[in-house]
């Protein structure tokens, strides 16, 4: 009985050379469409693990990284809690970002947000 012939992921009918569907769940051979060949699902069984793991693994991946730049995303635009007068209300809370603005030897600018009456300067370092 001759094997089936595979490319890359794909399996082809040893028989007529069409694409065969890949194997449904509990099913332990694939009919050929065309000339009704009947390959074992195990000719798949190096195939069906590595379509299997990717579409799930790399998704995954993806989605974990999204969640990670949205958190950094979230903590920047708030700043660093520091120990700072406000000069509107006198607070002594304020949220503290630093900007490389200009040129870095030129040292970077820090933006203060208040975290009671949100009033924001910046101080050049
Ligand atoms: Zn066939
Ligand atoms: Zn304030």
């Amino acid at each position: 009985m001759a094997s089936a012939h595979k490319i890359g992921s794909l399996l082809f009918c040893p028989e007529c050379g069409t694409l065969l569907d890949q194997p449904k769940d509990g099913e332990d051979k694939v009919t050929c469409e065309q000339c009704h060949h009947e390959e074992p699902a195990n000719s798949y069984d190096n195939i069906v693990i590595t379509t299997r793991s990717h579409p799930d693994a790399f998704p995954s991946a993806l989605r974990q990284k999204r969640k990670t730049q949205t958190k950094l995303h979230e903590k920047g635009d708030q700043g660093t809690l520091v120990s700072e007068k406000c000069p509107a209300c006198g607070h002594m809370e304020a949220f503290s970002k630093e900007m490389q603005l200009r040129s870095a030897d030129e040292g970077s600018t820090i933006f203060y947000t208040c975290t009671s009456c949100k009033h924001g300067w910046r101080v050049n370092n």
